[in-house]
């Protein structure tokens, strides 16, 4: 059996809605009798101390994890090398545009927005060489299709854009896209559970995953959480970390509760809402969360406990 995992970006704190998303990783992988691995993403991003308190909360809420956290920081070699076997292949190419030129591009006529419109991918050396001179350049996929399916268990069949994407940022940093795909492949993991969010990242990964030899991962992009304005939930939305929750007399257990409500599940502990989870029960629509007293409906916070 394969493995499932968490990926978290060690950013700042957690709120609600990424522990939910964990929450879930584990209900996929441990119901599907797959080992459970914690990878933090710290290539970028990454804030002093981010680490720890995410672990920490990670652990509060009872999850568990399999084997020594992986760190992508401590893997550049992997990276490398997967770098250097799509550069061998005649796969990459130097790309030197700004984010400026690139919407610029994309804006026109023809591009579709968010994708790369191929500026760089057939320059001459002697392009190359005079645009080298004015700044670094990233290294992109050459990509041989215009878009991949893949199977998210809660989306069925997802078919999306693939575009020349960045492999190799031009500050040297292998790209999220690259990274992911490369640790994802190395470490077996064969579930990717995350937030929706990244549901339109999968073709692309998938399509290089399957580059690097490595099988592509079944998919369970889950839906986010919302603040009562329907926008992403952000720490700004007041107490929505386990600090933020128990400076206001919520403890972890009860942040737990409301999560494991909010999925349809019993509260009593994980393994309680591991013999209940099923996939097809889950709640297709974004939780709606918020801690203002005069949020929407009765009076009653939503996603409070009663
Ligand atoms: N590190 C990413 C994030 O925290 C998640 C990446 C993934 O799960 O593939 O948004």
């Amino acid at each position: 059996m394969g493995a499932g995992r968490f990926a978290p970006s060690p950013s700042g704190e957690l709120h609600l809605g990424n522990l939910r998303t964990a929450i879930l990783a584990w209900l996929f992988a441990r119901s599907t009798h797959r080992t459970f691995l914690m990878r933090v993403e710290d290539l970028d991003r990454a804030r002093a101390g981010a680490e720890s308190l995410q672990l920490a909360d990670l652990a509060a809420m009872g999850l568990s994890w399999d084997g020594e956290i992986v760190r992508q920081s401590e893997r550049s070699e992997l990276y490398a090398q997967a770098i250097s076997d799509l550069r061998i292949r005649g796969l990459l190419y130097e790309c030197f545009c700004t984010r400026r030129d690139i919407a610029e591009a994309s804006s026109a006529p023809h591009g579709a927005p968010g994708t790369y419109p191929g500026t760089c991918r057939n320059l001459t050396e002697a392009d190359q060489a005079a645009k080298r001179e004015l700044r670094p350049s990233a290294l992109r996929l050459r990509t041989e299709v215009d878009s991949f399916t893949v199977h998210d268990e809660l989306h069925g069949s997802y078919t999306g854009v693939v575009d020349d994407f960045v492999v190799l940022r031009n500050d040297e940093v292998p790209a999220y896209n690259l990274a992911v795909v490369v640790d994802d492949g190395a470490q077996n993991i064969d579930q990717v559970v995350r937030g929706d969010d990244l549901l339109s990242s999968a073709p692309r990964q998938s399509y290089l995953a399957q580059l690097l030899g490595y099988q592509p991962p079944t998919y369970a992009h889950v839906p986010l959480a919302l603040n009562a304005e329907g926008r992403r939930l952000a720490k700004r939305d007041g107490a929505v970390t386990l600090a933020q929750l128990a400076a206001s007399g919520i403890n972890v257990e009860s942040a737990r509760a409301m999560i494991l409500t909010s999925l349809g599940l019993p509260t009593g502990s994980l393994q309680e809402a591991l013999t209940a989870f099923d996939p097809a029960l889950l709640p297709t629509d974004p939780w709606v969360f918020s801690t203002d007293p005069n949020a929407v409906g009765t009076g009653k916070p939503i996603g409070w406990p009663s």
